[in-house]
Parts: C-alpha cells; structure tokens; sequence
C-alpha cells in the first residue's frame, strides 16, 4: 500500500466518496505536521481502529495571533511523508493555505467562554481558528473517528464541545500525552531550545508530577498545589510562566479541591518557545488511559440530562462512572453511559415499556455501523439484524426493539480477557435495571453469549455450551432464565450469530420473536 499524497480538498473529496463506497471506517488525524512520536501515537491508535486513515498536515494561520509564530512554526514535509508512509497511512491532506481558506472565505466558528480562558486568554482567537479549520476539515474528510491527543486539554475539551453542539457525526478519541525520557511532552516547537532551555524545559513536567505527587499523599488543596509548582518556577529564571491552573474536566473552571479527574495545566515561555503540558488526577498507579476516561467522563454541564432529569438513570451514571477500570477498558467502545445518554435516551424515551433487548457482545465493525449513529442509512451491521430481527428499518426496529452494547468489549480478538468480560457485565447488570418490562433478551455472537453465561447467569464454565454446538444446524437457540435483576421473572433467551461477524448464518428470528413465551 503507498500512501496517497492530497493537496486539494476536490481531491481529498473524492478520495472519501470512494472510501465511503466501500462501507469502511475512516479516520482523521489533524496536525500541524513537523511530526514526532506524539503525532505518530495518534497514527498507530487511529490504524487500529478504523480501516482507512487520513492525517491532514496544515499550519493554520488562523489559529496564530498577529505577533505569534505563524512564519518560524516548523515544517519539514519530506520527513513527515516518510513517516506517514512507513506509518501506512492511506492518505495525507497537506493543503496550501488558499485551498482551506480560499478568498471570499468569512465564516468563523466561535467556541465562547471556554475558549477564552488559559490558552485563550494567552492566546486570543486561537481556539476561533482552531474550531473553524477542524470543522472545516471533518467536512471535507467525514471522518467516523477523529484522534486527538490530550497534550492540548483545552483543545480537546473545545473539540468534544464543538461536536457536541453542532451534532457532528464524528467520535472524538484522545490519546494520552507522549513524552521524551526526561518528562517533557514531546512537541513541534521544542526543536527551538537552545540546550539549556532545552534543560530547564523539564520543569513543567516535574512540577506536574510533583502537584500529582502532592496529591496522592492526601494534599487535596489546589492552591497549595499550586503554590508549590509556582515556588518551583520561581527558581528557575530562564522560564517564565504564564499560568498554572488546576481545573474542572470539562468547564476548565479553577477547582478548590483536586479529585481524581481534575487537570493541572501549566503554560511557560523559554525565550521566543512557549511550551504547554498537562496532567490529570488519578489514583496512585492509575494508566495514562485511566486518567483520561476519568476526566472526560466527568459529569458535563449538559442541557438534556437537565432538562429530563431521571433519578435512575442519573444513579445508573454515577454507578458507571464509579467504576473506573470499566471505563479504562472500555475507550475504543462507546462508553455505556455516554451509549445510555445519547442514543437510548434519545431514541427510547420511555424506556419502560422495551419488550424485548437486543445485546451485541462486540461492535458492530466500526463506530458508524451502529444502528443509532446513522438510522437512516442502513449499513450491513444494521441491515442484516434487521433481517433477523423480522423489520424493515429503523423506525420498525425502534418500535419493538432497544439494542444496548453494554456486553460490547474492544477487545476483538481470538482471545477476550475475562476481566474485560467481567467489567462489561457489570455494566450489563446494571443496564438491563432500566428496562424492567423485558420479556426476551436476543444475544448476538459468542462473546454476549459466554458473558450472559456466566456473568449474568452465573455459570460455570464448565457448563457452558460451545456456542456453535449450542446453535446447531437452526444457527439459533432459546431458553427461559430467571434473572436476579428482574427478581427472579422468567425471562426467555434467544442466541443467534452476530450479524455482520457471522453474517448469514442465522436465519430470521422473527418467528419467534412475535410469539409470545
Ligand atoms: P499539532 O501538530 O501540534 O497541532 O498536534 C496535532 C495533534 O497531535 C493534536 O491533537 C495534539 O494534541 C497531538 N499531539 C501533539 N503532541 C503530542 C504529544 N506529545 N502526545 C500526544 N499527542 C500529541
């Protein structure tokens, strides 16, 4: 495969139109290029989840102030396309100026007060330019999944806000921060240290760590934190720093106590570099990728859970929230809480009156294919289950059916770990509380199945069929449970293949389906 140079945006929208007609999944890695190992993490996630990937490399002269340093940013085209290709991306959008911002362009998009502080305070219009050329860019691409990483907090949290309030179909995916030996966040604008800036560049860094270190041996004060990170720029002349600030997830606003999930974010100059770094808040231990879940799924300021509040569901929230090792597990799948709130919720308001459940035990093959992303495009996940299922489209569906993926784990593969499997059911436990009128329960694929086995139902492996011995020759299977979780109300159980993974090898279960256990 060779990687495919683009510099139009008629080029790169026709290259999408033919990724597009071959139903696979597409994502977008938007850089500034100058590309090193931060970059290059965001590549590799985004190659493993989605078929074809597209970097953009634009230095964005609308997201620099008058006095910044849109002439002197680096470039260096030949080696980023060397380690694009070797990186196997499929394409590179590396326009000129005027084919993104062609003359007559005039319409900015404008994020408010979040962009206004920290970096939009430092850094005015920033965030207004940074916010135009990503949504400017996810309509030329029509990415399913976008990477980002979370060396640029802020810019996440005003990414995911954008998506979120304009409804962009596109899932936002942070990556972790990656970082040189010492500590220092890897970044295009370092290759402008002298040595010793270079050197002393470590400090913001250390005085993260040292804010986190503070932390988890029981100082929960942010302005102590603080104090003590200032104190440590105060000893070294050559930085000068333009804030330290300990934050809200996601209203940025300054917090009183650091909680796991809050996020310190330091800013600094050296001479003419300025360089940015964060770190979240977590239990002593906790993975870069925990962290990460802990802050973004952070209770969100968030207009429809306020306007039809929901007692159950909000503890439902809290409980999942709770369980952090889920969440970690779960970040390539839609998280079950943010699953329940957009597309549940959305779709079924009155969940009480679900007859019968739908539970995939993988994802469909990638974000778009689920049925509730895109319900009025059927896709070979959602058009062979309605096959199965015995209706014709969404809203047919909709009616009669609610397909949760709280069985759903990332983790594809010959082998899924039965902690992972473990955690999801937990989720499952909890999920299927919010249906309480379920009468049947179809489980699609093997991994469901060996999961409502011996998760739910609580039995030993030992006794658990193999799924295809279960299936037979008729490709589905059906049983009456008990299930503690609706105490103990028989509940009756149909397994079948999952529809895209097994495609075609379970007929239509409409039959029974329609008649009554
Ligand atoms: P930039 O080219 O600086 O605009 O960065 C492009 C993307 O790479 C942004 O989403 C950044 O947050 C991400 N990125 C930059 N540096 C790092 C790093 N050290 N670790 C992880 N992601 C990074």
């Amino acid at each position: 495969m060779s990687t495919r140079w683009i510099f139009t945006v008629a080029e790169m929208m026709s290259f999408v139109t033919e990724v597009r007609s071959q139903t696979k999944t597409l994502a977008l890695v938007p850089t500034m290029g100058a590309l090193h190992e931060g970059h290059l993490s965001l590549v590799r996630q985004a190659r493993i989840q989605c078929d074809v990937v597209v970097v953009s490399i634009f230095v964005n002269p609308a997201q620099f102030g008058p006095t910044e340093d849109f002439a002197r940013y680096p470039r260096n085209p030949e080696k980023d396309f060397e380690l694009l290709e070797s990186a196997k991306v499929h394409a590179v959008l590396a326009p000129p100026v005027e084919e993104v911002f062609p003359a007559g362009f005039s319409t900015f998009v404008d994020p408010g007060h979040i962009a206004t502080v920290w970096e939009g305070a430092q850094r005015p219009g920033h965030f207004r330019g940074v916010a135009t050329v990503v949504l400017r860019l996810f309509n030329i691409v029509r990415p399913d999944v976008a990477f980002f990483g979370q060396k640029d907090f802020q810019q996440v949290v005003i990414i995911r806000r954008l998506v979120e309030d304009l409804n962009l179909p596109v899932r936002i995916m942070v990556c972790p921060v990656v970082r040189e030996a010492d500590g220092l966040a890897r970044s295009s604008r370092s290759v402008y240290l002298s040595a010793e800036d270079r050197r002393a560049a470590v400090l913001l860094s250390r005085s993260l760590k040292r804010a986190e270190g503070l932390a988890q041996s029981g100082e929960a004060d942010a302005e102590k934190l603080l104090e003590e990170m200032r104190r440590m720029f105060a000893a070294e002349p050559r930085l000068q720093l333009d804030y330290a600030a300990i934050v809200d997830p996601a209203t940025l606003e300054p917090v009183t106590h650091a909680l796991p999930g809050s996020v310190a974010l330091v800013a600094a100059r050296l001479g003419q570099v300025r360089l940015i770094d964060n770190l979240i808040f977590g239990p002593p231990g906790s993975s870069a990728e925990m962290k990460l879940q802990l802050a973004l799924t952070a209770p969100q300021p968030d207009k429809e859970s306020a306007a039809t509040p929901r007692p159950e569901i909000d503890s439902l929230r809290l409980k999942i929230e709770n369980c952090r090792d889920c969440a970690a597990l779960s970040s390539i799948s839609l998280p079950a809480r943010e699953f329940l709130f957009k597309y549940l919720k959305r779709d079924y308001p009155n969940l009480d009156v679900i007859r019968v459940l739908v539970i995939g035990g993988c994802a469909p093959m990638g974000p778009s294919d689920s049925p509730y992303r895109h319900p009025e495009q059927p896709n070979p996940f959602s058009t062979r289950l309605y096959e199965l299922l015995g209706v014709r489209d969404f809203a047919e569906f909709k009616a009669s059916f609610a397909l949760t993926d709280a069985a759903r784990c990332h983790a594809v593969g010959n082998r899924v770990e039965e902690r992972t499997l473990e955690y999801c059911a937990k989720h499952l436990r909890e999920e299927l509380k919010l249906f309480p009128n379920v009468q049947t329960i179809v489980i699609l694929g093997e991994y469901a199945y060996l999961q409502f086995q011996r998760h739910i139902l609580g039995r030993e492996r030992t006794s658990i069929k193999a799924f295809p011995e279960l299936l037979k020759a008729e490709g589905w299977a059906q049983e009456s449970v008990q299930l503690p979780c609706y105490g103990e109300r028989d509940v009756r159980l149909l397994y079948c293949y999952h529809p895209t993974f097994e495609n075609k090898r379970s007929p239509s279960v409409a039959a029974y389906l329609s008649s009554k256990p």
